[in-house]
């Protein structure tokens, strides 16, 4: 069997001429080499489509890694500026209470100045006012009631009015409304505070009754109660034009 020739599809002869002749006619060889090659093809298709898969999983890895590159670079541009923004946000809160800060400073300066200078400007006034009083001579404060009218003696306003306009005239200040503290300079020029205004305001009663001869007693009321009612709107009559 060993000398013999054979082609796949079984024929076989002791010579190898005869073997080649049946080859080149063979359907069944052809049929088998046929079939051969179209296996080739279908393991070279195989190995490109694995070839294309390796392709698109590099490709898709590649993609992903972009997308993931963008999004790390995306996400580091949103952390800059959100950075940026706090540094700003930051900055700019800081400026704000730098300036609140000092714009408070401010007013505080000027309102402590402001009050100070007010306070330094009644004082002085005050000081002023007293300085230019004229003194009150007690023993002529009588010689005033010629200019004192009728008209004066109907009210406790009234005899305020004659008051100031004759014998208290620029000689007195109210100093304290509500307690009708006032002040004013004796015949020697030293300054006293006269509290309630009680001792101008005898002074004045007293003078009247003495040198114009009014019945001060019964002109201010029957009652204690009127008489001080009387005298009280006499004193704030006073104490109301003359308050510094
Ligand atoms: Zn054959």
């Amino acid at each position: 069997m060993d000398d013999y020739y054979s082609c796949p599809c079984g024929y076989k002869s002791k010579y190898k001429g005869n073997v080649t002749k049946h080859k080149n006619k063979c359907s069944e060889l052809m049929k088998i080499n046929f079939l051969k090659e179209i296996e080739g093809y279908k393991e070279e298709i195989c190995r490109l489509k694995d070839i294309i898969k390796d392709k698109e999983r590099i490709i898709q890895e590649k993609q992903h890694n972009i997308s993931v590159e963008i999004l790390q670079k995306k996400d580091d541009i949103i952390a800059e500026k959100d950075r940026v923004i706090q540094e700003k946000e930051t900055k700019i809160s800081s400026l704000h209470d730098e300036n609140v800060r000092a714009l408070r400073a401010q007013n505080d300066a000027l309102l402590k100045k402001s009050g100070q200078t007010n306070i330094n400007n009644k004082i002085t006034i005050i000081n002023n006012t007293i300085e230019n009083l004229l003194p009150i001579e007690f023993d002529k404060i009588g010689s005033y009631t010629d200019k004192l009218e009728i008209e004066h003696l109907e009210s406790p306003e009234g005899i305020a009015e004659y008051a100031l306009a004759h014998p208290l005239k620029d000689r007195m200040i109210c100093v304290d409304l509500a307690r009708k503290n006032v002040k004013y300079k004796d015949h020697l020029g030293n300054v006293s505070t006269d509290k309630k205004m009680n001792k101008l305001t005898s002074l004045i009663f007293d003078s009247i009754e003495k040198c114009a001869g009014v019945d001060m007693n019964q002109l201010c009321g029957e009652s204690q109660k009127q008489k001080k009612a009387f005298k009280t709107k006499f004193k704030k009559k006073c104490c109301e034009a003359t308050l510094i």
